[in-house]
């Protein structure tokens, strides 16, 4: 029979077909406008007329098996297809395309370095919230609406007259009110600064803020304490010493320096042949910024600290533009 054998014929060919490229041409070839069934209906008025029904039928009968397998065999490459997004056949044994993998960027590494010596130390460590409020982030800390220290950060802000945090002091009141004395936290998070950036300078840098509140507690104790850290963080024994300066939060306020650790005292240029690094600002908690945050100033003293990370971080790396660490450049990156 004729249809039966276009019907072989059509079968062999389906199982054949690999994708939806090779099913059209394949149903071109019987299903279209001149395809093989066609064809066949063409032969209906050669036929005497007491065949043409018979035969009629017939080819109609294998038109719907044909369409009713091009269905079936189109949800199978369908369903192939989502297995295999590429729609083509895989050679197995080609050698794989290499995959490149990503790393931890240098920041982070380091936020989990530092965080990880001051932990050993006993400090709790925290991150801030990035956006604040007016209160936490300058009034809470002995720098009212109209003090003019608020010149000394230049702040962004939102419509709404919150703050993206100009640097993690921005959590001390938050602390001294969650927490007891003895209180050790470190807190380790972005700031945010509305300034020009240059060779040193970044709108977005890292903070490591510090505070140590406990009963007798020294300016001594500060400098043992950044000693030791410095140390850590460095590979090497440090000296540290301080020198007077202003911050509202803190009084007195000061400014800690480490032994250079390019040149080892020495002088070189990155300390300005001085031997000494200015590192971060600190001092004894003011008596007033304890008092906001609920803590008795004649019964507990205590320090805080702030620096930057991005600044240690260039200093160990030997990295001279801080503007690297949030350029994105993958040359940098892979470097750690
Ligand atoms: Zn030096």
């Amino acid at each position: 029979m004729e249809t039966e054998k276009l019907w072989q014929q059509f079968k062999k060919k389906l199982a054949e077909v690999g994708d939806f490229e090779e099913l059209e041409k394949l149903r071109v070839e019987f299903l279209g406008r001149k395809g093989k069934i066609n064809q066949l209906f063409q032969k209906v008025t050669s036929l005497p007329p007491e065949k043409r029904k018979e035969f009629g039928q017939e080819v109609n009968r294998l038109k719907g098996k044909i369409q009713k397998a091009f269905l079936s065999r189109e949800r199978k490459i369908k369903a192939s297809l989502e297995r295999n997004l590429t729609g083509k056949k895989i050679d197995i044994s080609l050698p794989g395309k290499e995959v490149s993998l990503g790393h931890i960027h240098p920041i982070t590494q380091m936020k989990w370095e530092v965080a990880d010596i001051f932990q050993r130390m006993g400090f709790e460590v925290l991150e801030p919230q990035e956006v604040t409020t007016d209160y936490d982030n300058f009034t809470a800390l002995n720098i009212p609406p109209d003090h003019p220290a608020r010149d000394m950060w230049d702040t962004f802000w939102t419509k709404e007259g919150y703050i993206p945090i100009t640097h993690t002091s921005s959590m001390q009141n938050w602390i001294y009110r969650h927490r007891h004395p003895p209180i050790r936290a470190v807190v380790i998070g972005r700031c945010f600064r509305n300034e020009a950036t240059d060779m040193g300078h970044e709108h977005t840098f890292h903070q490591i803020e510090g505070v140590y509140v406990d009963k007798g507690i020294t300016v001594a104790n500060l400098i043992e304490t950044m000693r030791v850290f410095f140390s850590e963080f460095f590979g090497k024994e440090l000296r540290a010493k301080v020198r007077p300066s202003y911050f509202p939060f803190v009084e007195p306020g000061l400014e800690l320096a480490i032994e250079c650790v390019l040149c080892g005292g020495k002088g070189c240029s990155v300390c300005k042949q001085s031997g000494w690094l200015e590192i971060l600002g600190c001092g004894q908690i003011h008596p007033r910024v304890l008092e906001e945050g609920g803590i008795d100033s004649k019964k507990y003293t205590g320090f805080a600290w702030g620096m930057g990370l991005e600044r240690m971080i260039m200093l160990r790396m030997g990295i001279e533009d801080i503007r690297h660490f949030h350029s994105g450049d993958l040359r940098f990156i892979r470097k750690f």
